[in-house]
Protein backbone atom coordinates (compact mmCIF):
# COMPACT_ATOMS: atom_id res chain seq x y z
CA UNK A 1 0.00 0.00 0.00
CA UNK A 2 0.91 3.36 -0.77
CA UNK A 3 3.16 5.51 1.77
CA UNK A 4 0.29 7.94 1.64
CA UNK A 5 -2.55 5.69 2.48
CA UNK A 6 -4.11 6.61 5.68
CA UNK A 7 -6.76 4.25 7.09
CA UNK A 8 -8.63 6.19 9.26
CA UNK A 9 -9.31 7.95 5.96
CA UNK A 10 -12.89 6.93 4.39
CA UNK A 11 -11.77 8.16 0.60
CA UNK A 12 -8.39 6.61 0.99
CA UNK A 13 -10.19 3.41 1.94
CA UNK A 14 -12.29 3.68 -1.22
CA UNK A 15 -9.69 4.42 -3.42
CA UNK A 16 -7.92 1.14 -2.21
CA UNK A 17 -11.70 -0.83 -2.92
CA UNK A 18 -11.69 -1.81 0.68
CA UNK A 19 -15.41 0.27 1.05
CA UNK A 20 -17.56 0.31 -1.40
CA UNK A 21 -18.66 2.74 -4.05
CA UNK A 22 -19.33 2.99 -7.86
CA UNK A 23 -16.13 3.69 -9.27
CA UNK A 24 -16.34 5.64 -12.75
CA UNK A 25 -12.63 6.10 -13.48
CA UNK A 26 -9.66 4.46 -11.76
CA UNK A 27 -6.31 5.26 -12.67
CA UNK A 28 -2.73 5.05 -10.89
CA UNK A 29 -2.85 8.53 -10.01
CA UNK A 30 -6.77 9.47 -9.86
CA UNK A 31 -10.12 7.66 -8.63
CA UNK A 32 -13.08 8.62 -9.56
CA UNK A 33 -16.65 7.61 -8.00
CA UNK A 34 -20.17 8.59 -7.91
CA UNK A 35 -21.58 10.42 -4.52
CA UNK A 36 -23.67 8.62 -2.05
CA UNK A 37 -25.72 11.24 -1.50
CA UNK A 38 -25.95 13.10 -4.67
CA UNK A 39 -27.31 16.53 -5.37
CA UNK A 40 -27.40 16.84 -8.95
CA UNK A 41 -28.63 14.17 -11.67
CA UNK A 42 -24.37 13.34 -11.97
CA UNK A 43 -22.55 13.94 -9.05
CA UNK A 44 -18.90 12.62 -9.05
CA UNK A 45 -16.12 13.01 -6.73
CA UNK A 46 -12.67 12.86 -8.33
CA UNK A 47 -9.54 12.10 -5.84
CA UNK A 48 -6.47 11.52 -6.01
CA UNK A 49 -4.88 8.32 -4.82
CA UNK A 50 -2.37 9.94 -2.55
CA UNK A 51 -3.92 11.38 0.66
CA UNK A 52 -4.00 14.94 0.71
CA UNK A 53 -6.17 16.78 2.90
CA UNK A 54 -7.47 19.64 1.06
CA UNK A 55 -6.13 21.78 -1.87
CA UNK A 56 -4.65 23.77 1.05
CA UNK A 57 -2.01 21.38 1.08
CA UNK A 58 -1.18 21.06 -2.65
CA UNK A 59 2.12 22.27 -3.93
CA UNK A 60 3.45 23.32 -6.86
CA UNK A 61 5.05 19.82 -6.97
CA UNK A 62 1.49 18.79 -7.57
CA UNK A 63 0.42 20.71 -10.42
CA UNK A 64 0.20 17.45 -12.76
CA UNK A 65 -2.00 15.68 -10.36
CA UNK A 66 -4.40 18.76 -10.10
CA UNK A 67 -4.31 18.52 -14.08
CA UNK A 68 -4.92 15.23 -14.07
CA UNK A 69 -8.38 15.78 -11.20
CA UNK A 70 -9.82 18.30 -13.85
CA UNK A 71 -9.20 16.24 -17.16
CA UNK A 72 -10.32 13.13 -15.82
CA UNK A 73 -13.60 15.35 -14.53
CA UNK A 74 -14.02 16.61 -18.15
CA UNK A 75 -13.28 13.29 -19.81
CA UNK A 76 -16.41 12.02 -17.37
CA UNK A 77 -18.50 14.97 -18.03
CA UNK A 78 -18.27 13.76 -21.53
CA UNK A 79 -19.24 10.36 -20.74
CA UNK A 80 -22.03 11.50 -19.26
CA UNK A 81 -23.34 13.56 -21.83
CA UNK A 82 -22.63 17.12 -19.98
CA UNK A 83 -20.12 18.86 -22.06
CA UNK A 84 -22.70 20.41 -24.39
CA UNK A 85 -24.97 21.66 -21.66
CA UNK A 86 -22.26 22.35 -19.08
CA UNK A 87 -21.66 21.38 -15.93
CA UNK A 88 -20.19 22.58 -12.27
CA UNK A 89 -16.83 21.64 -10.63
CA UNK A 90 -16.22 22.52 -7.14
CA UNK A 91 -13.23 22.08 -4.63
CA UNK A 92 -14.91 22.93 -1.06
CA UNK A 93 -11.66 23.67 1.21
CA UNK A 94 -12.05 23.79 4.81
CA UNK A 95 -14.25 24.67 7.40
CA UNK A 96 -15.73 27.95 5.76
CA UNK A 97 -15.81 26.16 2.50
CA UNK A 98 -18.13 23.34 3.63
CA UNK A 99 -15.62 20.45 3.17
CA UNK A 100 -16.81 17.36 5.57
CA UNK A 101 -14.22 14.56 4.23
CA UNK A 102 -10.56 15.78 4.68
CA UNK A 103 -9.23 13.81 1.63
CA UNK A 104 -9.49 15.94 -1.84
CA UNK A 105 -11.60 15.53 -3.73
CA UNK A 106 -13.42 17.57 -6.81
CA UNK A 107 -17.01 17.75 -7.56
CA UNK A 108 -18.57 17.43 -10.62
CA UNK A 109 -21.91 17.85 -10.63
CA UNK A 110 -24.38 18.07 -13.82
CA UNK A 111 -27.34 17.52 -16.11
CA UNK A 112 -29.86 19.98 -13.98
CA UNK A 113 -29.37 23.92 -14.00
CA UNK A 114 -27.19 25.56 -11.50
CA UNK A 115 -27.77 28.26 -9.92
CA UNK A 116 -25.26 31.18 -8.36
CA UNK A 117 -24.67 32.18 -5.24
CA UNK A 118 -23.84 28.96 -3.68
CA UNK A 119 -25.39 28.39 -0.26
P1 LIG B 1 -17.39 17.78 0.87
O1 LIG B 1 -18.55 18.24 1.70
O2 LIG B 1 -16.23 17.35 1.74
O3 LIG B 1 -16.97 18.74 -0.20
O4 LIG B 1 -17.90 16.51 0.06
C1 LIG B 1 -17.90 15.24 0.58
C2 LIG B 1 -18.85 14.43 -0.25
O5 LIG B 1 -18.61 13.06 0.02
C3 LIG B 1 -20.32 14.70 0.05
O6 LIG B 1 -20.96 15.14 -1.13
C4 LIG B 1 -20.85 13.36 0.54
O7 LIG B 1 -22.16 13.08 0.10
C5 LIG B 1 -19.84 12.39 -0.03
N1 LIG B 1 -19.66 11.18 0.74
C6 LIG B 1 -19.52 11.09 2.11
N2 LIG B 1 -19.36 9.81 2.48
C7 LIG B 1 -19.39 9.06 1.34
C8 LIG B 1 -19.28 7.65 1.08
O8 LIG B 1 -19.10 6.84 1.98
N3 LIG B 1 -19.36 7.26 -0.21
C9 LIG B 1 -19.55 8.14 -1.24
N4 LIG B 1 -19.64 7.64 -2.47
N5 LIG B 1 -19.66 9.48 -1.03
C10 LIG B 1 -19.58 9.93 0.23
ZN1 LIG C 1 -7.36 9.92 2.28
Amino acid sequence: MSATYDETCLFCRIAAGELPATIVHSDDEVVAFRDINPQAPTHVLVIPREHIGSAVELTPAQDHLWGQLLHVAQSIAEDEGATEAGYRLVNNVGRYGGQTVHHLHRHLLAGRQMTWPPG
